[in-house]
């Protein structure tokens, strides 16, 4: 694939190392290594456009959230309202990073981090020079020290050198940013929890609206980005929009990191345009293990609907996956073979939402409760065929009714693996218990 092709058609298949540049090489996280792979220059462009000329430039570039949910991050910018308000007051601007990367086979953020931590902070820059913000803060999950350590010399690194601070570049601007570490709570990854966690209450979310971009951290304008998103800007203003629009399609451009695990020969993170299959990145990774075949994967993290072998062709994009009746999400492709219990792999996501659950709504709160009750019971080969129905109107009700995502999230494994595997489940019935043979069948609990 090449970077830069003037006036062809836009591209979805190849490698495409932007963000994963010179992960192999010796120490690619330092402020030089970095430079020179052409570090800070999407800054120094950046500084050389007025904040609305960037905001356009985003716009225009189509990068959209590689949190999940895809919004445009250019329109999100947007919202950020300019000036004095009604009061005739002008309320200070956030950029909250959302760096709590928790979503189960999402594990995209964290070795990006870990590799390049200075596309990140010249992301926050430039982000909030485009918005008007005076303050970042990267919000990282608890766990992950060495990343905490290595995104803070990061941002020591950057302050030295005149990236962050005051009158940054000679520009005028200027710009503090904060690492902040979570306590390792799924629920803190959903954005107003985490505006909540960040104010030193309980992570637990708000009823949206308000957005975060009206009124987010302190009940000031903020935007919360994802880490790969604000990661992605550095590259679309170093070299252009038209670059960035010559991968991927119309609709979802650009390129994104995708991350494979499981059954696969390679697991590890593939970094490709948009629309890419799935058919393409398992030739890159070695393909499912030797002598077995692909029996589901998720698109995106487990509270997206699992897809099947049927799959295997269409784009991995926004587009591609809503028409395959799932979604995109953080592009966590978990790869299951033949040797998979579905139902057993669905119980244990299931717990892990039952777990992560905060409590605030009652679907979610006992919606994932009996899930839980009722996949264990499947499993065992203690239920009913009734169950099945029953965890589909349980699935009905919760979904769309949570105050966020992580009801939703919960249900999708569920309905989907009935949708593709009913079968599954009725064997598990028949043969009073899983009919895998625990010497072949990989065990998840
Ligand atoms: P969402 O579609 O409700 O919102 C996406 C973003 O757009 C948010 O930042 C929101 O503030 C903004 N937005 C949406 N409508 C807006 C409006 N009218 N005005 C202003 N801003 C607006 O999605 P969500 O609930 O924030 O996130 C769900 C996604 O999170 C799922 O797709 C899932 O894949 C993903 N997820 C990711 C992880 C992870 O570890 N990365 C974990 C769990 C879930």
């Amino acid at each position: 694939l090449r970077l830069t092709r003037d006036g062809a058609e836009p591209v979805t298949t190849g490698l495409v190392p932007v963000l994963s540049e010179g992960w192999d090489d010796d120490a690619p996280w330092t402020l030089d290594g970095y430079r020179e792979r052409g570090g800070y220059e999407g800054l120094r462009a950046a500084l050389a456009m007025t904040p609305d000329e960037v905001v356009t430039a985003v716009s225009d570039s189509g990068l959209r959230g590689r949190g999940g949910a895809g919004f445009p991050t250019g329109r999100k910018w947007s919202f950020i309202p300019q000036g004095p308000g009604p009061d005739g007051r002008t309320k200070p601007h956030y950029l909250v990073v959302n760096a709590d990367e928790s979503e189960p086979g999402t594990c995209k953020d964290i070795p990006m981090m870990l590799a390049n931590p200075h596309a990140l902070v010249e992301g926050a820059v430039i982000s909030c020079y485009a918005f008007r913000a005076q303050r970042a803060i990267i919000y990282l999950r608890g766990e992950v020290v060495p990343v905490l350590r290595r995104l803070r010399a990061a941002v020591d690194e950057a302050y030295a050198a005149g990236y962050l601070g005051r009158d940054i570049l000679g520009s005028g601007f200027d710009l503090e940013l904060m690492v902040h570490a979570g306590a390792g709570a799924y629920i803190c990854g959903e954005e107003t929890a985490l505006l909540d966690s960040l104010e030193g209450k309980r992570g637990q979310p708000r009823l949206r609206p308000p957005f975060p971009a009206v009124e987010g951290l302190y009940a000031c304008p903020t935007v919360v980005n994802n880490a790969e998103s604000i990661a992605s800007v550095p590259s679309i203003l170093r070299r252009g929009v038209d670059w960035f629009r010559s991968m991927g399609s119309e609709k979802s451009p650009g390129f994104t990191l995708y991350s494979l695990s499981g059954h696969v020969v390679r697991p590890g993170q593939y970094e490709a345009p948009m629309g890419i299959t799935l058919r393409e990145l398992l030739d890159y990774a070695g393909g499912v293990r030797a002598g077995h075949r692909l029996k589901f994967f998720t698109p995106g993290g487990s509270s997206t609907p699992i897809l099947t072998a049927e799959h295997l062709d269409l784009p991995l994009d926004y587009e591609g996956m809503a028409e395959a009746g799932s979604m995109l999400g953080t592009k966590a492709l978990q790869i299951f073979d033949d040797t998979t219990c579905v139902l057993r792999t669905v119980l244990r996501w299931s717990e892990f939402y039952k777990h992560e659950s905060c409590g605030k709504c009652t679907p979610c709160r006992e919606g994932t409760y009996w899930l839980v009750q009722l996949m264990e019971r499947l499993e065992d080969g203690r239920g009913t065929e009734d169950d099945l129905d029953k965890l589909l109107d349980l699935s009905d009700n919760i979904l769309g009714r949570a105050f966020c995502a992580l009801g939703d999230g919960a249900t999708s494994p569920i309905t989907s693996s009935i949708q593709y595997f009913r079968d599954e489940y009725i064997a598990h019935l028949t043969h009073g218990g899983c009919p895998f043979d625990p010497a072949d069948a990989t065990v998840f609990r």
